[in-house]
């Protein structure tokens, strides 16, 4: 009996040339082997991720190295990100902090549309009027206005042209037409079996 490992190593399944650790079949790298059964055994692949030749699963490429691999990396970016959710959290107190000293030393006022605060001259419209919203909302609302006239409304044009409704109507009708004509042929096509 040969003192060599009893796995295999590389794509094309070449015997591996370390010897077997003591009282088992394989070297030190493919003990795992040992809890195969003669099934996994038989079934093993060269898992073209890890480069090594293990069990791999009907239909699977890899022998799930590649999973776990993700989810480690996955699990490190985890660990990284916890200091800056601190960090942001820390950003978000101070800023809150800081809103609470304008609004209480400087007079602001804090907008319920941005949730910032601004000073007092923000919030007066055109006509002088105290406004519930910033100069800066008070302007984007300006031009969501302007682009919601802007753009078509197909229901009420529908509405205004009948030709324009008969004409949806027709080419729903033609399709239907169409798509009977696909299951006739299908059916037949069946019986002829
Ligand atoms: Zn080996
Ligand atoms: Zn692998
Ligand atoms: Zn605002």
């Amino acid at each position: 009996m040969s003192n060599k490992c009893n796995w295999f190593i590389g794509p094309d399944l070449k015997p591996c040339n370390k010897n077997k650790q003591e009282d088992s079949d394989y070297c030190k790298t493919h003990l795992f082997v040992a809890e195969y059964t003669e099934e996994e055994k038989e079934a093993k692949k060269h898992c073209s991720s890890c480069k090594k030749v293990l069990y791999i699963p009907d239909g699977q490429k890899t022998c799930g190295c590649a999973e776990a691999k993700i989810k480690k990396l996955a699990e490190k970016r985890r660990d990284e990100r916890q200091p800056h959710i601190e960090k942001k959290l820390e950003e978000q107190n101070n800023k809150l902090k800081e809103k609470q000293r304008l609004i209480n030393e400087m007079g602001y006022i804090l907008c319920g549309y941005c949730d910032e605060v601004h000073p007092p001259t923000s919030f007066i419209g055109t006509r002088g009027q105290q406004t519930q919203s910033c100069e800066n909302c008070r302007e984007i609302q300006k031009e969501r206005d302007a682009r919601r006239t802007k753009q078509r409304d197909w229901s009420q044009e529908y509405k205004n042209n009948p030709a324009l409704v008969e004409k949806k109507k027709q080419w729903k009708a033609d399709n239907r037409d169409k798509q009977r004509e696909y299951e006739r042929k299908y059916k037949e096509s069946k019986k002829g079996l």
